[in-house]
Formats: C-alpha cells, structure tokens, sequence
C-alpha cells in the first residue's frame, strides 16, 4: 500500500528535484527513500515533503529538499567515500548521505538536537552515521581525511580547519556569506592548493564557533 508520505515524496522528486535538474542517481534514489517526515515535529509532517525548509528546535532549519539534493549532487559521491556533515540538525541530511556513501560523520553543537538526530538515525537502521556533539568549525581531526564535507550552516568564511581535513580530490561544499544570505561555494583540492567555485545564492542559520559567527 502506498501511503500519503510516500506519494508526497514521490512528487516531491518529480517536480522539485528532477524538474529542477537534478539527475544522479544515488541521488534521487536517496531522496526517493529518506522519509523526510520523521525528521520534523509531527504538527509539520503535512509540510515536511514541501518546497521548503523546515523550522526544527533551537530555531534551526532543515532545509529545502532542492537544497539538500543539490548540495549532495555536488558533492560527487560514487559510493565509497568517507564524508563529514558540519550541522547534523535534524539528521536528514546525514541520512540522504548515508544512503550513498560509505560512512558520515556528523557534528552539531547542540545537544539537544544531536541526541534527537543520533536516536532517529540509530531507530531508521543507518549503521554508517557517527554523530558527535562539538563545534565543528574545528572539523573532526580523528577520522581525517575527508574525500566529501558539506557544510549545512553559513558561514562568514571557509573554516581553515575544514580546508586542512579535505583529502586531495575531495570536495568542500559550504554557505559563504552573511546572516543573513550567502553563496553556496564548491571547493575542491588539488595537489598544489584548492579550486573554488560559487554555485548558487541560498540562506541557510549560523555556523556559530571558533571559525563562525
Ligand atoms: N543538516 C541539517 C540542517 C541543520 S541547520 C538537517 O538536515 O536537518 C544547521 C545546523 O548547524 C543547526 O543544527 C546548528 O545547530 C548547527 N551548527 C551551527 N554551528 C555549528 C557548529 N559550529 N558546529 C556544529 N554544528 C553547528
């Protein structure tokens, strides 16, 4: 039987994400397999399969479908990679990631919404995300190199620490701007330094910490 959340999602990839270009396949199967509905209060759900993001508690956000496969996109994954989330939130970017990658591991700096996130991912079966409470603008040291991290917060400028934790080839995707709009910026590095390139405008909270606001 095919339930209301299953066709919301199903609709959801057809005209918010393929419709807007989206076309890896890991990814849409991720999108088309994360119950994004579990990942926001219930009073929400009704809402959790729209075009937009999603208050969740210490006034943080989940974001816009488009957003998450967008920045998952970007980020290349094959299949084997080692990938570092900033901003577990409410770990529904962590599971879209954990559907493609090989392990994810995932920072937030409130307790709160990391012991919310880290028991959901846990309750869901993904075995392969690791979540820490921490402030991750410091990167995670122990599990470097990274071949993927994705920044979900914005920030006023690349953490140097996420740049140093980046393994050659890997890509960095992170909100470069102000508080309130930034520039999603994509970096890669490469044997002799790093490539940048801006990808789209967005407006993602804070990344507060030693290397945020
Ligand atoms: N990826 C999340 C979106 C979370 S919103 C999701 O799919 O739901 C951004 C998150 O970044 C918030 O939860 C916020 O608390 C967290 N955050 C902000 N600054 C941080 C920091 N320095 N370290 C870790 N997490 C941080």
């Amino acid at each position: 039987m095919t339930t209301d959340f299953e066709r919301a999602r199903e609709k959801m990839v057809k005209e918010q994400i393929i419709g807007r270009g989206i076309h890896d396949r890991k990814v849409l199967a991720a999108m088309r397999k994360v119950p994004r509905h579990l990942f926001v209060a219930e009073e929400l759900q009704g809402l959790s399969y729209a075009d937009r993001p999603l208050p969740i508690d210490m006034q943080q956000t989940i974001s816009q479908p488009y957003m998450v496969a967008l920045m998952t996109e970007a980020l290349e994954l094959s299949g084997d990679e080692k990938v570092l989330e900033i901003g577990t939130g409410s770990g529904y970017q962590a599971a879209v990631l954990a559907e493609i990658c090989k392990i994810v591991y995932s920072v937030e700096s409130f307790p709160g919404l990391h012991e919310k996130a880290s028991a959901l991912l846990r309750g869901l079966g993904y075995k392969n995300v690791v979540t820490t409470v921490a402030d991750g603008t410091r990167g995670w040291p122990q599990h470097q190199p990274y071949d993927a991290i994705i920044v979900t917060a914005g920030a006023p400028d690349i953490p140097t620490p996420l740049l140093d934790q980046l393994a050659e080839g890997g890509r960095l995707l992170i909100p470069v701007g102000n508080h309130v709009s930034q520039q999603l910026k994509k970096v890669i590095r490469l044997a002799d330094g790093f490539s940048e390139e801006m990808l789209l405008g967005c407006q993602f909270v804070p990344l507060r910490g030693e290397h945020g606001w």
